[in-house]
């Protein structure tokens, strides 16, 4: 059995890893070694998860709870010998169990007591697994490939699974059990994730990464991705983030009931329209829709939405991923009314694209999105097969920290530290910082929200956890040892706050570089 301590020593070795493939490599020579019952604790904990993430509310241990611990272990009367990884795993599950009157109390005193058989280094690695801040540069994907080696599998396949089931525990007692991973069928009502798109700066860059001369092409309407199921329990409304938000849209509820269809699941965006001219609304008045818990129907009214689909992933008991995208689109307009379809030519040449494109900006929408018509849809990749073009480049940075304003923004978090997400290092590392973009509102929003997730308090300025995504205009990007990415951006703000998106989809460290460089076939170089 492994003792806690041992998975510290581990975590400090896959921190030093230099490259991903070490890092897999140590993650995978100590998995194989394990009881299978410690696979999840060591998985999640590696991955900074104090427990499942399907567990409903989550720990309910804070920063200052946290603190409190950690400043005040209670040792035990009778020490047992150190904690193993799995007691540390049922204490936090103990932990989670604990409901109603008392519990901040009762929590705080299970966690002194562990922490109480911990060395101080023990308990500062535990507070960072409970702050889900485990800085040593383990995502999923390392984690997935481990899986494969220990279960003498193909990534793909563990992806695949892991995809369609959405759980890290799922996966590994399927894969365990020798049920044929292609016959694995997603479940109604658990959202899968989306396919993605590469973005590229042109049209014609666009077709270069796709690889085809003639290709599908569809407006990028400037909505929120939504997934929709379709099933015994009527339609179910799912975001990006795999939420679900159907109570936030009950117009569109009703006439997805009239749909032919028993089960499905669909993909699209949804988008706010003036009613007046049927021109499309800024996303951030889409946004109200949202957040909204009370007066919903005024908002619906104030704000109409629609749905537009552009892919179907699952129907009536075919799981369609595997298919082309051209039989896909077949299927959808077969059963979904053309008005609830993305505006979509296919065979397109890169110069009618070119026209397409410009007619979707001057109709008010985002730009295009190129397909390859014969591409599979691949969950949660951001592959080669569709791209996004877009009027002009932008970046998804993560907020890293904020500081408080001053004047008439005291108060408010307003100033904030952006981060693009370093693959190579496994973290977040910082490339500038603005206050600029946001409405009083947002600021207000944000501010309540940063607070939230604080992990470091230090007065003027808080650190948080890499979880909020904003989308960020910028005018250059500049080499500068100002921050750490090595990059900083000029004039840079925030076009609007990504709710939709995950942490996980910021722009790299790569894409910088590349954008970096793409600046000088414009521009001339010292
Ligand atoms: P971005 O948000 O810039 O990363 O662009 C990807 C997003 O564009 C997707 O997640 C969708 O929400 C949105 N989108 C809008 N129209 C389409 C479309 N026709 N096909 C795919 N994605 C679209």
């Amino acid at each position: 059995m492994m003792l806690f301590r041992e998975f510290i020593e581990l975590c400090k070795r896959v921190k030093s890893a230099k490259g991903i493939n070490e890092k897999k490599g140590l993650i995978s020579t100590y998995l194989i070694r394990l009881d299978r019952d410690e696979w999840i604790p060591y998985i999640l904990f590696l991955t900074g998860h104090p427990i499942p993430d399907n567990l409903e509310g989550g720990l309910g241990i804070g920063y200052k709870l946290l603190k409190k611990a950690l400043s005040n272990p209670v040792r035990p009367l009778f020490p047992r010998g150190p904690p193993k990884l799995l007691d540390v795993y049922n204490t936090l599950l103990e932990i989670y169990r604990i409901r109603g009157r008392d519990s901040q109390a009762k929590r705080l005193s299970l966690l002194s007591s562990l922490m109480g058989l911990m060395s101080s280094e023990e308990r500062i690695w535990l507070a960072n697994i409970i702050l889900g801040e485990m800085r040593i540069g383990v995502v999923e994907g390392h984690i997935l490939s481990a899986l494969a080696y220990a279960l003498k599998i193909n990534d793909d396949i563990v992806r695949r699974v892991y995809m369609l089931r959405g759980s890290l525990y799922e996966t590994v007692d399927l894969l365990s059990s020798g049920v044929d991973p292609y016959k694995i069928s997603p479940k109604l009502y658990t959202p899968l994730r989306p396919m993605l798109g590469q973005p590229a700066s042109t049209v014609l860059e666009g077709y270069n990464i796709i690889g085809v001369n003639t290709a599908a092409v569809e407006y990028k309407y400037d909505g929120f991705r939504v997934q929709i199921h379709i099933g015994d329990r009527g339609p179910r409304l799912f975001s990006r983030r795999l939420t679900d938000v159907t109570d936030s849209f009950p117009e569109l509820k009703e006439y997805i009931y009239s749909f032919d269809v028993k089960e499905g699941i669909f993909d699209g965006e949804i988008i706010a329209y003036e009613r007046k001219t049927g021109k499309p609304l800024p996303f951030q008045d889409l946004m109200k829709r949202f957040r909204r818990l009370e007066n919903i129907d005024e908002y619906a009214r104030i704000i109409p939405v629609e749905v537009k689909l552009f892919d179907v992933i699952y129907l009536d008991g075919k799981l369609l991923i595997d298919k082309p995208y051209i039989e896909r689109r077949n299927l959808l307009d077969k059963v979904i009314p053309n008005e609830y379809i993305s505006k979509t030519l296919y065979d397109i040449s890169p110069s009618d694209a070119e026209k397409i494109f410009r007619e979707a900006i001057s109709k008010g929408h985002e730009g295009i999105m190129i397909k390859r018509m014969d591409s599979p849809y691949i969950l949660g990749s951001r592959g080669r097969y569709w791209v996004k073009v877009k009027d002009k480049d932008t970046l998804d940075l993560v907020i890293l920290g904020a500081e408080w304003g001053h004047g008439r923004r005291r108060g408010w978090l307003s100033d904030y530290y952006l981060g693009v997400y370093d693959v190579d290092r496994g973290e977040y590392t910082s490339i500038g910082k603005t206050f600029k973009g946001l409405t009083d509102e947002e600021l207000q929003y944000m501010t309540k929200k940063l607070l939230s997730i604080i992990v470091k308090d230090e007065g003027y300025r808080v650190w948080v956890k890499p979880e909020i995504v904003v989308e960020v205009d910028f005018n250059e990007i500049q080499r500068s040892p100002k921050y750490r990415s090595g990059y900083a951006l000029r004039l840079a703000r925030i076009r609007r706050i990504r709710e939709d998106k995950n942490p996980s989809e910021a722009s790299t460290l790569d894409d910088i570089r590349k954008l970096y460089r793409k600046q000088f076939v414009r521009k001339g170089r010292l």
